[in-house]
């Protein structure tokens, strides 16, 4: 059975000490409101991960970084290593977030190597792909997302493959308020579902988790997690107040 997730990215938001209290409070409103089988994952800027991942107490709720570098240590100034970011007990990674691949040029053959030191290094992959706005004018999208799981994603052996969770997130919803319909949303997860048996089987496709992003909020939650295909979501904006993300939380 596959697992049904919300990952909340705070992105590049809130010094270590409100990061620290609001994490404090996800972990005691997660602590009253058990997730069961559902897991919450907070990934905090890189300076909040090892008091954050120390604070969350609760089953289900654990600690992510929104990047890592892909070597192992060495001469890289300013970067952090997959090792380092286990070492704080965060247990995952975004990989290959919109904002990695427009910002900062990260391309599909840097994003598979961060990919492989990640999971080398015991961390869970959260791997991002979506389409801006002309190539789903053009009708491209299917064609972009195939592209970015064929070279980012599918160079992987199938039991390196499992530990991934895929996060398919329409760059053209992502902070802007508008967000995929719950067909443009479900289409697009049963199409990664369908390419994802083509590489390895109906097995571990049915057992992939596929996540939402894009101004999923409150209000949307339920009917975009109400879709087959769809198994919680990645969640910007809306994670940064309590609220709110707990109500999507719930949603699931
Ligand atoms: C994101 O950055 O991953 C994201 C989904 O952002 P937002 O929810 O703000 O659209």
């Amino acid at each position: 059975m596959r697992k049904k997730i919300v990952a909340g990215n705070w992105k590049m938001n809130m010094e270590l000490s409100e990061g620290v209290a609001f994490a404090t409070a996800i972990n005691s409103y997660f602590k009253d409101h058990p997730l069961k089988d559902k897991e919450v994952i907070l990934c905090t800027p890189f300076i909040h991960l090892g008091t954050v991942s120390s604070l969350l107490t609760v089953k289900g709720l654990t600690a992510g970084a929104q990047n890592c570098n892909d070597h192992k240590s060495g001469a890289f100034t300013g970067e952090i290593s997959a090792v380092m970011i286990r070492s704080t007990g965060a247990a995952s990674v975004i990989i290959g977030h919109s904002e990695r691949r427009s910002y900062y040029g990260e391309d599909d053959t840097l994003l598979a190597a961060k990919t492989v030191e990640a999971l080398r290094n015991g961390l869970r992959v959260i791997f991002c792909c979506g389409e801006v706005l002309p190539e789903r004018e053009k009708n491209n999208h299917f064609e972009v997302v195939r592209r970015q799981l064929d070279k980012g994603l599918f160079t992987l052996p199938v039991e390196e493959f499992r530990k991934c969770v895929i996060a398919y997130e329409p760059v053209w919803a992502i902070g802007t308020g508008v967000t995929a319909t719950p067909n443009q949303a479900q289409e697009m997860h049963h199409f990664i579902r369908d390419i994802i048996k083509n590489q390895y089987g109906p097995d571990v496709a049915s057992d992939t988790t596929i996540l939402y992003g894009g101004s999923c909020k409150a209000s949307n939650a339920a009917e975009l997690f109400a879709n087959p295909d769809v198994d919680g979501g990645l969640i910007g904006g809306a994670s940064l107040a309590k609220d709110e993300f707990c109500s999507i939380v719930n949603a699931l």
